[in-house]
C-alpha cells in the first residue's frame, strides 16, 4: 500500500466490495472475502476485522494474514491493546512501528510476530463503534492521511453490511432485565421538570442506507443537490409553521438553513461522491467524520451541537432514501432516543407527546430548549434507556425527581396520575396570579425578570408577565454556526428581541463563548479547562472587532428604547473599564453617524468570577448595575464543575458561604445605590428566592418556568419573619441550609411548590 493508491483505485475497490457484499452465502464467508480483498487492494500483509460483542469486548471476526486459528478466539476489551484503543476513542491509529506503542499487546495465537506497522480505524454505525478494521504490514512503513481516509471509507461500507445482516444481534449487546414484569427505575438528569405518563415510542433517527457504492458520480452529485433543495424547503416550512403555531423557533431553525447552505459541508460531500460512494453514503461519511471531530473538542457546548448535526444529516439521508420521517404516535407518547435534534422533535405531533427521555443530551441542547418551550418534561443522560425500554412499554416519566419508571404498578400509576392533576391545578394557580405584583404580605416588592437566549424564550415574557429580560444570552443562537453573523444579522435579531419585549427592558449580555465556540471549524487547540479558559470577555477584549460589532448591533437595535448592556466573566475593574471604553467608542460612532440615541443607557457587569468581589468598591463607582451569575460564581467558589452530574448535589446555593457573599454584595450595592440582581439558576428556585430576598436582593432573573412559583412564594411570605431567620443562619456551620428553609416555609404555610 503506498501513495500510488488513487481515487480511481478506491472507486474500483469499493465496487468490488459491493459485489462481494451483494453476493450470497453466510456473512462469515463474505467477511472473509472482504478482508482478503482489502489486504490485496491496499497491498497490505494483513487485514482483520474485529467486531464488538456483549460486555464491550472486541472479537477477531475475520482475518487475512493472521492465523485463522485466532478467529473468534482473540478477544480484546475496549481500551485494551491498539485495537481496544481505537474503539475506546473512536479514533484511527496509524503506526509505522506498532510494537513500540505503549498500548501494544502481543497475542501469540494470532502469529503477529512478523508484522511491524499497523493502521486501524473504528467501524461506526449510528454513532456507535461496532468494530475495528485493521491492516498490518511486515515492513516498517508510515501511513499517510489519504491512506487512513481510504480505510475509513471502507470501514464505513463494512459497518453498514454488518448492521444490515445483524452480525451481532442487538439483544446480545443489550441484555434484558430478566424479569420483564417488575417495574424498573432509571435515573437521569432533569432538563425540564414535569411528569408524563404514557407509552414508549422509540425514535429512529438512523436511516438505513440501501446503496453505498455509486455507479455514476454525476448522477450522485445531481441527487445530492436535489436533496439539498428539498432540505432547504423542509426547513423553511418548519420555520413558517413555528411562527404560526405555539412558538417562534425561527432562530434555531435559521441556523439549520445556514448549515444547509454551508459550502464547506457541501463540497466535502461532493468530494466523497467523487471517490465512488452514493450521495447518501457520502453524507453519512462526512457526517461521521465531523461528528468524531466534534466529539474530540472539550467544549461541552460544541459537543451539544452534534445533535443538530445528526438532525440535519438524518433529514438529508431520509430525503435521499425516500423515507418517511413521521411516526404515528399513540395518544400519550413518551419519546425514547439517544439524542434528538430540534427539527426531529418538531416532526412529532406535539399534542400527543408527553415526555422525552434521552440516553445523552444536556441542558443547552436545542431540542431541550424546544421541549421546554412546549412544556414537555425531559430527562437526559438516562443510561440504559435504549436497551432497557421496549416500544410501547408503559412508562412514568418523573422529571421532577429525575427518574423513569418502566412498567409501573397500579399504585404507582395512581399516585402519578394524581400528581399530574395537582400540577395542572398549580399551573392554573400561577396563571391566576400572573397580573399580581411579586410582593410579600408585608409589602416588600421584588422585580421578577426572565432569562432568554432564543426568540422562542420571548414568549415567556408575556406568559409570565415578568418585568423584563434580566439576562439575554446573545451567544445561544450563534453557537452552531461556523462563524459569527455579521452586524446586519445581529441587528435584525436584537431588533426582534427589543420589539418582542414591547417596551420592557432587556439586558443584553455580550458574547459568553469559549474559543472553540466562536468557530467550530477553526483549529483552536482544545483547552484543559475551557470554563476557566480563553472565553467570554477575555476573548472579546482580545478580539475587539467582535465586541464592537456586537455592541454596534445592540445600540442600533435599541434606538429610542432602553439599552442595557452587560459584560460576562469580568474578573477585575480593568476589564470592565476596557469593555466600557469599547462601548463608548461604538456609542460615539453611532451618534456621529446620525443615529438616534437610546432612551436610556445602562452598562453593567456580571459578577461571577470571585476575584471581582475584592474590587467591589471600585466596581460600584463604575458600573450602572451588577447581576450576580450564581451558576459560575458557585462553580468557582466551590471549585466544582457546574456540568459534572456527580457533583450536582454536593454543594448547595443555600449555604452560609454563598448567602454570606451575596449578602455582602447586596449591602454594598444598596449603600452605593447601584442596582443588583441575581440571574443564576438559584433565582428561579422558590426557596432560594426567599433567601435572596432576605439578604437584600430585590431583583431576580430566572427561566420563565420559575416566575409563577417564585411569585407565589413571595406573595405568601412575610419579610419581617424571613429576614431575621435568614440573617441568623449566615454564621451557621451547616453545609446546606435547605432543610431548615423547608421547615421554616412549611411551618408558616409559605407556598413552596
Ligand atoms: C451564571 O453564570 O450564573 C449565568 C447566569 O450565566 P451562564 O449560566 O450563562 O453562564
Ligand atoms: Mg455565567
Amino acid at each position: 500500500m503506498s501513495g500510488t493508491f488513487s481515487a480511481g483505485d478506491l472507486r474500483r475497490m469499493l465496487s468490488r466490495l459491493r459485489d462481494v457484499m451483494a453476493g450470497v452465502g453466510a456473512v462469515q464467508g463474505r467477511l472473509d472475502k472482504v478482508v482478503a480483498l482489502i489486504a490485496q487492494d491496499l497491498r497490505a500483509d494483513v487485514c482483520s476485522c474485529y467486531v464488538m460483542r456483549a460486555g464491550e469486548v472486541l472479537e477477531l471476526f475475520a482475518t487475512f494474514g493472521l492465523s485463522q486459528k485466532a478467529v473468534h478466539l482473540t478477544r480484546l476489551r475496549v481500551g485494551e491493546g491498539l485495537v481496544g484503543e481505537i474503539a475506546a476513542h473512536a479514533r484511527p491509529l496509524a503506526l509505522a512501528d506498532a510494537w513500540s506503542h505503549p498500548q501494544f499487546v502481543y497475542r501469540p495465537e494470532t502469529g503477529e510476530d512478523f508484522f511491524r506497522s499497523l493502521m486501524g480505524v473504528p467501524m461506526i454505525q449510528a454513532g456507535r463503534v461496532i468494530g475495528v478494521l485493521v491492516v498490518q504490514t511486515k515492513e516498517e512503513r508510515p501511513f499517510n492521511d489519504w491512506e487512513v481516509e481510504t480505510l475509513e471509507t471502507v470501514a464505513m461500507v463494512i459497518a453498514e453490511l454488518m448492521a444490515a445482516t445483524q452480525v451481532v444481534k442487538r439483544e446480545e449487546l443489550f441484555q434484558s432485565e430478566g424479569n420483564a414484569t417488575l417495574h424498573v427505575r432509571l435515573a437521569g438528569a432533569v432538563l425540564h421538570p414535569g411528569v408524563g405518563i404514557g407509552f414508549a415510542v422509540m425514535h429512529k433517527p438512523h436511516v438505513r442506507i440501501g446503496r453505498l457504492v455509486g455507479d455514476d458520480p454525476v448522477t450522485e452529485q445531481y441527487r445530492l443537490h436535489t436533496a439539498l433543495n428539498s432540505l432547504r424547503k423542509e426547513v423553511d416550512a418548519l420555520i413558517d409553521s413555528s411562527r404560526d403555531n405555539e412558538g417562534d423557533y425561527g432562530d434555531i431553525l435559521e441556523v439549520y438553513r445556514m448549515f444547509a447552505d454551508d459550502r464547506g459541508w457541501i463540497s466535502k460531500i461532493s468530494e466523497v461522491i467523487s471517490s465512488g460512494l452514493t450521495a447518501e453514503a457520502a453524507v453519512q461519511k462526512v457526517h461521521d467524520d465531523t461528528r468524531l471531530r466534534m466529539m474530540q473538542v472539550n467544549d461541552p457546548i460544541i459537543r451539544e451541537r452534534i445533535q443538530d448535526l445528526d438532525d440535519l444529516a438524518n433529514r438529508l439521508l431520509s430525503i435521499l432514501s425516500g423515507g418517511d420521517k413521521r411516526t404515528e404516535l399513540p395518544d400519550n407518547a413518551i419519546l425514547i432516543c439517544r439524542s434528538i435534534g430540534p427539527t426531529e422533535l418538531l416532526d412529532y405531533d406535539r399534542r400527543k407527546l408527553k415526555g422525552l427521555v434521552m440516553e445523552e443530551g444536556s441542558p443547552t441542547m436545542h431540542a431541550a430548549v424546544v421541549a421546554k418551550a412546549l412544556d414537555i418534561p425531559v430527562l437526559a443522560q438516562v443510561s440504559g434507556a435504549l436497551s432497557r425500554i421496549d416500544a410501547l412499554d408503559q412508562i412514568v416519566l418523573d422529571a421532577n425527581a429525575g427518574q423513569v419508571i418502566l412498567r409501573p404498578s397500579e399504585e404507582i400509576l395512581e399516585l402519578y396520575t394524581a400528581a399530574v392533576e395537582t400540577r395542572t391545578k398549580q399551573k392554573a394557580g400561577y396563571a391566576a396570579i400572573r397580573e399580581l405584583p411579586a410582593v410579600t404580605k408585608d409589602g416588600m416588592k421584588v422585580s421578577l425578570n426572565i432569562n432568554a437566549g432564543f426568540l422562542l424564550d420571548m414568549q415567556g415574557l408575556a406568559e409570565t408577565n415578568a418585568d423584563g429580560i434580566g439576562l439575554y444570552r446573545t451567544e445561544m443562537p450563534f453557537l452552531a454556526m461556523p462563524t459569527l453573523p455579521d452586524v446586519a444579522a445581529q441587528y435584525a435579531l436584537y431588533k426582534q428581541v427589543v420589539n418582542g419585549a414591547k417596551g420592557k427592558p432587556v439586558t443584553f449580555r455580550t458574547l459568553d463563548v469559549g474559543g472553540d465556540k466562536i468557530a467550530a471549524s477553526s483549529s483552536n487547540a482544545p483547552e484543559d479547562n475551557p470554563a476557566m479558559g480563553w472565553r467570554s470577555i477575555r476573548l472579546t477584549l482580545d478580539r475587539p472587532a467582535l465586541l464592537r460589532q456586537q455592541l454596534r448591533a445592540m445600540i442600533k437595535a435599541t434606538e429610542g428604547e432602553y439599552l442595557r448592556v452587560m459584560f460576562p466573566m469580568i474578573a477585575n475593574v480593568a476589564e470592565f473599564d476596557a469593555a466600557r471604553r469599547i462601548f463608548k467608542l461604538e456609542m460615539d460612532r453611532h451618534l456621529r453617524d446620525g443615529g438616534r440615541p437610546p432612551k436610556t443607557v445602562k452598562v453593567g457587569t456580571m459578577l461571577e468570577v470571585p476575584s471581582l468581589l475584592w474590587q467591589l468598591d471600585a466596581l460600584l463607582k463604575r458600573a450602572d448595575f451588577i447581576s450576580v451569575g450564581t451558576n459560575d460564581l458557585m462553580q468557582f467558589m466551590y471549585a466544582s464543575d457546574r456540568g459534572n452530574t456527580k457533583l450536582a448535589n454536593r454543594y448547595d446555593t443555600l449555604s452560609p458561604a454563598v448567602l454570606s457573599v451575596l449578602h455582602e454584595v447586596a449591602r454594598k450595592c444598596t449603600a452605593a445605590n447601584v442596582e443588583m440582581s441575581v440571574c443564576g439558576e438559584m433565582a428561579g428556585n422558590p426557596l432560594d428566592a426567599l433567601a435572596l430576598l432576605a439578604i437584600g436582593c430585590r431583583n431576580l432573573s430566572m427561566s420563565a418556568a420559575g416566575v409563577g412559583p417564585v411569585r407565589a412564594v413571595i406573595r405568601s411570605a412575610t419579610f419581617k419573619e424571613l429576614e431575621p431567620f435568614v440573617l441568623n443562619l449566615l454564621t451557621a456551620d451547616d453545609s446546606s441550609l435547605r432543610e431548615r428553609f423547608r421547615a421554616f416555609a412549611r411551618d408558616r404555610g409559605i407556598a413552596v411548590a
